[in-house]
């Protein structure tokens, strides 16, 4: 069977959850080939990598790769796909993994899809527009193979040894690719909830809430559940919650295994970034608000009620 490339998100050598996921998509379409680009791969990430299936590791340790924004790997990926004739790519469509795909594309004179929830034989990928209403069947026609970026949907990534087979791969990259170069990075202070994207539960706030300070009843939740805090855009717009905690479209795209919204109606946009989790709650002080059409489970009430009393549960619970 013919290489599934996935291009591996990692932070600090870590292997990021969607790459896992990924990995676990690429095994239904192929032969999963793990891409590392840059310098860092420890023994401890090849081993999570081949853990969950990936039958080649391709280690591209240029640190060009990782000290020039995107457009290096785009054409790392390009190079791959000739060299081992690879029948696909799957990348992770966050902010970065759709600017790679959609150059890759241009690349390899190919189609993109992005924002898929599932790619199915021959590369038909699932979409999910209108806030969940329409399911799309998509394939690139044009191009082989296609880059299709995928947010990443339930069921969980699942082990299933691969070989690991490491190959050490050297990239040529042409000048353009090195035009922009990161000239520093600044990390961001972690704080002892866990990451919104990588999250197994989420609970998040939108104009509801009320305030900045009413936010205290969310995170409060959140931290009796070990969740990420999210918001609405309505409530990050108001300066009441930071922009980086953004669920939607133009913020990020969540899959957990709960998603817990207070205060939020269910705009189409918000449902972008969080339709695909695997149990849905709302509480919401009107019967009528969008989002308990999707909802798995809804509270009718005001959340400065609903919500410390479920917390109180929940601790009480512990
Ligand atoms: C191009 C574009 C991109 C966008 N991207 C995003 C995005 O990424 N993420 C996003 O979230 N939005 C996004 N939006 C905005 C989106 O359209 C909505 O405006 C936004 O999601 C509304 O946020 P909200 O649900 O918090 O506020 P509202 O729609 O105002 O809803 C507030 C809800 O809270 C309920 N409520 C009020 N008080 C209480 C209470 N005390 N207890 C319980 N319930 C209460 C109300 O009944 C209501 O349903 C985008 C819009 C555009 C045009």
């Amino acid at each position: 069977m013919s290489d599934i490339l996935v291009l591996v998100e990692q932070v600090d050598g870590e292997v990021k959850k969607v790459t896992l996921e990924l990995l676990t998509l690429a095994r239904t379409l192929g032969t999963p080939a793990a891409v590392w680009a840059g310098p860092g791969i420890t023994p401890e990430a090849k081993a999570r990598l081949a853990e969950y299936g990936a039958d080649k590791i391709y280690v591209a340790a240029s640190g060009d790769l990782v000290e020039h924004v995107v457009a290096p790997k785009a054409e790392l990926l390009a190079q791959l796909i000739t060299e081992k004739s690879a029948a696909g790519v799957l990348i992770a469509a966050t902010a970065e993994g759709k600017e790679i795909a959609g150059r890759l594309a241009i690349k390899t004179d190919s189609g993109v899809i992005t924002d898929a929830v599932g790619v199915g034989e021959g590369f038909v990928a699932d979409q999910s527009i209108f806030g969940g209403g329409i399911n799309v069947h998509a394939r690139v026609r044009k191009g082989t193979p296609p880059s299709s970026p995928y947010a990443p949907t339930p069921p969980p990534p699942v082990p299933a040894a691969g070989a690991g087979t490491e190959e050490e791969v050297t990239v040529a990259l042409s000048d353009a690719a090195k035009a922009a170069r990161v000239v520093e990075r600044v990390k961001q202070e972690k704080g002892a909830r866990p990451e919104l994207t990588e999250a197994a539960i989420v609970v998040s706030g939108g104009r509801g809430v009320g305030s900045a300070e009413n936010f205290s009843v969310i995170e409060e939740l959140a931290d009796s559940l070990g969740a990420a805090v999210g918001a609405s855009r309505a409530a990050t717009d108001a300066g009441w919650y930071p922009h980086q905690f953004q669920v939607g479209q133009t913020g990020k795209t969540v899959s957990p295994q709960l998603y817990i919204a207070a205060g939020i109606s269910g705009a189409i946009q918000h449902r972008a970034g969080m339709q695909t989790a695997k149990t849905i709650i709302a509480i919401n002080k009107d019967p009528e608000a969008p989002i308990f059409e999707l909802a798995d489970y809804g509270v009718v009430g005001d959340l400065h009620q609903v919500v410390p009393q479920l917390t109180e549960e929940i601790k009480k619970r512990k």
